[in-house]
């Protein structure tokens, strides 16, 4: 039995692998709408979230940010009110490190286990239960709940105690920001030069440039494909978090300060719920050209 908390973009999509897995699965969305449409895939909507608690050996929560996995976890109407003692609560966002080091404590003195296990590889990967899982928490806590990340995703990665899964996150939006913008600036700079933009991703995405960010978002760049996927706003949050994270120690962070700058733009410009390939528009922007018109889009080809 598992409940599961916030069935957004990510969260519906993992909710219903782990139901296809045989898992009995009942979710709980605080708009309730996106939660009934799981229903046709077997899994049971919540009334409340102490509806969800109930007898559920693990809940998985999917959120937006800190104060929200707060919320739901020890707020007043919140999972932990209805948890037996011995349940694991896996929390899947992406949240803060230290939040979640100090929330694990407070969980552990009732008697509840937890686990951050943060996620990689997009709605994409969340859709067809590939994703990067990077936990942390007891290792016996990690070995009993692996066949659930199983359902979800592929490469599953305990990387030490409470806080670490999240701080692995943060390490991985350092590079994912930082390859996106870098993706949109080679495209504007091929384009200023006439290059057919397809083709150029096609030349070089098996040498050394590369990464999942060309790949996958790179076409829907030139394309002008801009839904999200991962959205501008949720990305500005983890970088607010890797700034927080570095400054606790001191770590400059120029590249990811520029791609920050970057998605801010979009953000001023009211591009906050597209995806983070729109990040090629502010590049554009500073460059005087729209790459994505100075070659035919796969759909204009298909006029
Ligand atoms: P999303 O579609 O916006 O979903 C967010 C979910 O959280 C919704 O179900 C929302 O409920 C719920 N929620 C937010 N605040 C809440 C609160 N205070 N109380 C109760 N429910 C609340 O976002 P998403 O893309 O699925 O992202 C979810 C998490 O995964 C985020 O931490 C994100 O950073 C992380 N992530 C996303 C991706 C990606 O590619 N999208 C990849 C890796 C990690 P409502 O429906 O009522 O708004």
């Amino acid at each position: 039995r598992v409940g599961f908390v916030g069935t957004g973009i990510m969260g519906a999509a993992m909710a219903r692998n782990l139901a296809k897995a045989g898992y009995s699965v009942t979710a709980w969305n605080r708009t309730r709408s996106k939660a009934t449409v799981l229903e046709n895939d077997g899994i049971r909507v919540a009334d409340s979230l102490s509806d969800v608690a109930r007898d559920a050996a693990v809940i998985i929560t999917m959120v937006t940010d800190t104060p929200d996995v707060i919320d739901v976890v020890e707020g007043p109407e919140g999972l932990t009110a209805a948890m037996a003692s011995g349940a694991t609560l896996i929390d899947m966002s992406t949240i803060s490190p230290k939040a979640t080091k100090e929330l694990a404590g407070r969980l552990a003195a009732r008697g509840i286990a937890m686990l951050d296990a943060p996620v990689s590889g997009g709605s994409w990967g969340a859709q067809q239960g590939t994703l990067a899982i990077m936990v942390g928490g007891d290792p016996e806590v990690f070995e009993t709940c692996k066949p659930v990340f199983e359902a979800m995703g592929q490469k599953i990665t305990l990387v030490g105690s409470n806080g670490m899964g999240q701080l692995t996150k943060l390490v991985n939006q350092v590079l994912v920001a930082g390859t996106a913008a870098t993706v949109a600036e080679a495209l504007v700079f091929a384009a200023a030069h006439g290059a057919n933009l397809s083709q150029t991703i096609e030349a070089v995405a098996g040498g050394a440039s590369g990464s999942w960010q060309l790949a996958n978002l790179g076409p829907r760049m030139v394309q002008g494909d801009f839904a999200p996927g991962f959205m501008v706003k949720l990305q500005q949050k983890d970088l607010r978090l890797v700034i927080e994270s570095a400054q606790d120690k001191n770590v400059p962070l120029a590249v990811t300060s520029i791609a920050r700058e970057l998605f801010t733009d979009l953000e001023s410009r009211g591009m906050g719920e597209e995806g983070t390939q729109a990040i090629i528009k502010s590049i554009e922007k500073r460059a005087g050209i729209e790459a994505r018109q100075s070659v035919p889009s796969n759909n204009d080809a298909e006029k």
